[in-house]
């Protein structure tokens, strides 16, 4: 950049940090920012447009404009050049601007006379504010410099917006972080909570954008960029294996090297900006790009891009919870995404979790279902909306999050919640009775669990035992392959909490969607029918045999019942099997205790074991529909995706004829049936499937209590009458006749 330009860019950095410096109002500073930047641009205009909503924008101060337009002038997104900056988020550079594609002209603003324009987005953090113009008379075209410069002005005015230096009488702009946000974002736990907002990882503010020395901002910059480079080599040194953790840290690695990176970054600095605002500048340009890019690769690399910038931030800053900051009352944690073992860490003091991004099947949403915590994931827009300490309510029933709600909304939320509560009164008044319905059958009632957190429920939740312990929790929070002692002394005390009531243990159930941090993924095009539970248990038997030996050596002489995954075929429970008793002869030999009873089931999770010969049903000692896969399977509807996942009804009369088909089979050779997936802990799914014939359920804690609640008022044989009535009428779900049922109960 020739040194002229270059000092002209400096001149108007230092004017603009005195316009932040100083007391003027809102809408005077805006004012002030238009005139030093048409000025210092040799422009005649010079416009700020912010948004007012998601979709207007409005002339908010100008230079050059008609000052009449000001507060009137207001446009869509997308209409316009200014319109098609603000959706596009890209720089528009016309020489004749009233020829341009999109143009649209203002009558009101006097913008006629003006050939050329500029326009550049102002946004921050990937949050778009305005859109920053300048235009002239003069039919030119802007040159590399003067667009930069006028992202900078961009950037300062999106920090300044941050910093609330547009609030005040008249002004342009309401505070930021004030007002009341809603946010619809997608259910992951249900449950309500109220509380406040805890940063996992808290904003970082630059307050100093603008530099006089560059050669103190250079050392600075170079300083923590050798910080960091440090730590990222630190990290991959505690990292283990071809983990996903260790692909993102070498990422890092090579970025935090990348020369390219610390150049741009240092040339920001030689045009006037801080360390801080340099970093600042490039995070934007790469999440820009970010926005664009419609290969997913790249964009997860430009994502480890923009985290390492928020790293060298923090370093510059010295911003970030200070060791030993104390969580807000009633934490709810706000993330873009967090690991299963960083959740655990907080446990059960959270009350709720909001979640920018996430998946359903994530393993933070695995750990937050365990410890029974509301989770709303996909809330856009939360982590650039709230602040440390916010009020917030969490709607994890609609996967809906209130932002500091204004009073009818609390009181709203708050009716809701209590009554929740008083519904929670009710299932305790009935947790130690049974399952019987108004016929007089007994439903049992198991629960699921997978972490050690979640045995206090079996007390609290009157579960008769647990239905499901998902043992592939264990090792999906660990960064490292848990060892056989480890596991055996981890289930001992899961016996030891169950005090007798039956635990199943279920193997290892990983790949698909489970995928462990220190074992090497496996890239596969369809990885739910990929290489996954069982079939990763025989093709690669020693995990296996280790769980196998940790859990005979826990039960030391205690009844034991282990149930293998997803098993598609009769072999395949065979040669499982055999493995069990080629542990039991290994654990005889060596003269440990053998468990006083030993059970050994299968997942139902495929169709094709519904059709598996007799000969299956006859030896498998118990059964247990994995729901959630078995329905994924039967409606080839991924339960991953969300356009798919409610697709079908788990009501609708094909399932549950199919189900009923294994009961039959069940029922013929006298094979133990549960059915385990999430339907099993929805109410009116549940009293379903025990009207056509299951006598045993297992779900997560909380849904005990609501499901023996329903099942305790109904009669069964009413219910299947009603299932059946419904499916002879051709109807494609029983859905709504059975909520016709109960609304006839009451
Ligand atoms: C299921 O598939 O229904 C099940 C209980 O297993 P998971 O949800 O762990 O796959
Ligand atoms: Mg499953």
């Amino acid at each position: 950049m020739p040194d002229g330009l270059e000092s002209e860019s400096r001149k108007l950095l230092g004017r603009l940090r005195d316009t932040m410096a100083n007391q003027a109002a809102g809408q005077e500073r805006l004012d002030q920012i238009t005139h030093l930047t048409a000025d210092s641009m040799g422009t005649e205009v010079c416009s700020i447009y912010l948004f007012r909503d998601d979709e207007t924008l409005e002339l908010c101060a100008t230079q050059g404009l008609n000052p009449e337009s000001v507060h009137q002038t207001r446009m869509k997104l997308g209409e316009g050049l200014v319109g098609r900056v603000a959706r596009t988020g890209k720089v528009i550079n016309a020489a004749d601007a009233p020829s341009a594609r999109g143009f649209r002209y203002m009558p009101e603003t006097g913008e006629e006379i003006y050939s050329s324009f500029l326009g550049v987005p102002i946004q921050r953090l990937g949050e778009k504010l305005g859109v920053l113009v300048v235009q002239s008379k003069e039919a030119r075209e802007f040159s590399a410099d003067e667009i930069y410069a006028l992202e900078v002005v961009a950037m300062v005015l999106a920090e300044m917006t941050e910093l609330g230096a547009f609030v005040g009488e008249g002004a342009a702009l309401r505070a930021r972080h004030t007002q009341p946000v809603l946010i619809r974002g997608v259910t992951a736990q249900e449950g309500t909570a109220e509380g406040h907002i805890w940063l996992h990882e808290p904003r970082v503010v630059v307050t100093n954008l603008v530099a006089d020395d560059p050669d103190t901002e250079r050392t600075r910059l170079t300083e923590a960029v050798e910080h960091l480079r440090i730590s990222v080599d630190q990290l991959l040194a505690g990292a283990s294996g071809d983990s996903e953790q260790v692909q993102v840290l070498e990422a890092y690695r090579m970025f935090a090297n990348s020369k390219g990176w610390l150049r741009r970054m240092e040339e920001n600095i030689d045009r006037g900006l801080s360390a801080e605002a340099a970093v600042e500048k490039e995070q934007s340009d790469v999440r820009a790009r970010m926005l664009q890019a419609t290969d997913a690769y790249l964009r997860e690399r430009l994502q480890d891009l923009d985290d390492l910038s928020n790293r060298l931030l923090r370093i510059l800053t010295g911003q970030g919870h200070e060791t030993g900051a104390e969580l807000p009352e009633n934490p709810i944690l706000v993330a873009r995404n967090i690991g299963p073992g960083e959740l655990l860490e907080y446990g059960r003091q959270l009350r709720g979790i909001i979640l920018e991004e996430g998946s359903v099947g994530s393993h933070a949403a695995i750990v937050a279902r365990a410890l029974a915590i509301p989770l709303v994931i996909n809330a856009k827009r939360i982590q650039n909306e709230a602040l440390n300490g916010d009020h917030v309510m969490v709607d994890g029933d609609q996967g809906v999050v209130h932002l500091r709600p204004d009073d009818t909304v609390v009181s709203a939320f708050r009716d809701k919640m209590a009554m929740q509560a008083k519904a929670q009164e009710r299932y305790a008044s009935i947790r130690d009775k049974a399952a019987v319905t108004l016929c007089g059958k007994t439903i049992r009632l198991d629960m699921n669990a997978g972490l050690m957190a979640d045995l206090p429920s079996l007390e609290s939740s009157g579960a008769e035992g647990v239905g499901l312990f998902r043992t592939e929790l264990q090792f999906l929070v660990r960064s490292q392959m848990p060892k056989r002692t480890e596991l055996a002394a981890l289930y001992a005390r899961v016996l030891d909490a169950a005090k007798g009531k039956r635990v199943v243990f279920r193997t290892l159930d990983i790949g698909s969607d489970k995928v462990l941090p220190y074992m090497a993924a496996e890239d596969e095009p369809n990885p739910a029918l990929g290489w996954r539970a069982i079939r990763v248990g025989l093709d690669k038997p020693g995990v296996m045999r280790m769980q196998l030996q940790a859990l005979l050596r826990a039960a030391n002489g205690r009844p034991l019942s282990i149930m293998f995954p997803f098993i598609a075929q009769y072999e395949e429970y065979t040669a499982a099997r055999a493995e069990v008793d080629k542990a039991v002869a290994r654990e005889q030999k060596l003269g440990h205790a053998l468990p006083e009873k030993l059970e050994i089931g299968a997942m139902l999770e495929t169709p094709s074991l519904a059709f598996a010969c007799n000969k299956f049903y006859e030896e498998v000692e118990f059964l247990s529909i994995g729901g959630n896969d078995l329905k994924q399977f039967f409606f080839a509807a991924d339960r991953e995706n969300e356009r798919v996942r409610r697709r079908y009804d788990t009501l609708n009369v094909s399932f549950l004829s199919f189900l009923e088909g294994i009961i039959d089979r069940c029922n013929a050779t006298n094979t133990r049936l549960s059915f385990c997936g999430e339907d099993a802990g929805r109410p009116v799914e549940a009293l379903c499937l025990a009207a056509i014939g299951l006598q045993s359920l297992s779900m997560r804690p909380a849904s005990v209590g609501p499901v023996k609640h329903l099942l305790r008022r109904c009669n069964l044989d009413d219910v299947r009458q009603v299932i059946n009535d419904a499916r002879d009428a051709g109807e494609q779900t029983v859905r709504p006749a059975v909520l016709e049922y109960l609304r006839g109960i009451g």
